[in-house]
């Protein structure tokens, strides 16, 4: 699908320059330093990724599209990682899901052939501890909708959850799934009024914005949709409150970047993502190197993106190309 664009674009024909095809050295050099922050489409080069390896200290991954499809593996991935915990090459998957504690993802993970150490994996639940104590919200009442690790995310990051029906702090919307949806959102809904109408506003957070998710046939809502519902019904019933809205933490939110960071010294980053809305304008806003793989299943115009969601580099696999 992007071939298709790039070839409409004539990056990929014989009159393309040969140094913008290979995203080789001397496209870099070329464009790199001008190219940051008014990058046009006729400058995305490609780069493979033994060059990614070669050129960054350290490489993120979003999950889904680059690493796995569930129930499946992308191809070239299980190698990949395997390569990189053969180098000893530091790593990072930064998922905006947040159904699952990392334990839990490595496990699955592990079941795709992906030898992922739990500590290597970000999910925008984890991000919740930094919010929390930012915030001062340790031991505050905490309604979750979402899974019982979303729950697990909102004590280790100090809350106390309670049930849905109960009075609450703060409300947390940690996954699409897991409660039941219509009974848990019409009593939270209902507490959010009553507690509004008494001049008593709670914090809310969702700490995966993602709208909608892929799944192997089809997609469906996610998260950020559940708290947009509750945001609409607040802007209705409360037109002066701009403030009644939920805080983001995942991708394209710098919180999870903010994260990787205080990990690791680098800056030198290259982001490996299949969604611009997300992974690419994640990493163009905090300045390290965003690359969009070709994996992800999706259809992707690069001549439709807005100028933050363009790409420094396409990569067409994980595939090691090159070693046979
Ligand atoms: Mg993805």
């Amino acid at each position: 699908m992007l071939q298709r664009s790039l070839e409409t674009l004539g990056l990929t024909s014989p009159r393309a320059p040969t140094n913008v095809i290979a995203g080789n050295a001397i496209a870099r050099a070329a464009l790199k330093p001008s190219t940051r922050g008014k990058r046009t489409l006729d400058q995305v080069p490609y780069i493979t990724f033994p060059q990614l390896l070669d050129q960054f200290d350290a490489i993120l991954f979003d999950s889904d599209g680059v690493l796995v499809r569930w129930p499946a593996a992308i191809p070239h991935a299980p190698e990949a990682i395997a390569e990189l915990n053969a180098l000893g090459k530091p790593y990072f998957v930064l998922t905006n899901d947040a159904s699952q504690v990392a334990e839990t993802r490595a496990a699955r993970y592990a079941q795709l052939g992906l030898a992922i150490d739990p500590d290597k994996i970000i999910s925008s639940g984890m991000l919740l501890k930094t919010w929390f104590e930012d915030h001062g919200l340790q031991g505050s009442r905490c309604v979750v909708l979402g899974t019982e690790d979303s729950a697990k995310y909102v004590r280790d990051a100090g809350g106390t959850v309670v049930p849905f029906h109960e009075d609450f702090d703060v409300l947390v919307v940690g996954d699409q799934d897991g409660f039941p949806f219509l009974d848990a959102t019409r009593s939270v809904l209902t507490t959010l009024f009553r507690k509004l109408d008494r001049n008593d506003t709670p914090r809310m957070v969702v700490p995966n914005p993602d709208l909608f998710y892929p799944e192997q046939d089809g997609f469906g809502f996610a998260s950020g949709s559940v708290a947009g519902m509750f945001e609409s019904a607040l802007a209705l019933r409360y037109p002066h409150r701009p403030d009644l809205t939920f805080a983001r933490l995942g991708k394209p939110h710098p919180a999870m970047f903010e994260e990787i960071f205080r990990r690791t010294p680098t800056r030198n980053l290259a982001m490996i993502g299949d969604t611009p809305s997300t992974d690419i304008r994640g990493a163009n806003n905090v300045g390290i190197t965003s690359v969009l793989v070709e994996t992800g299943g999706g259809s992707v115009d690069l001549g439709s993106l807005p100028e933050g969601d363009v790409p420094d580099y396409v990569l067409e696999s994980l595939e090691d190309i090159g070693s046979g």
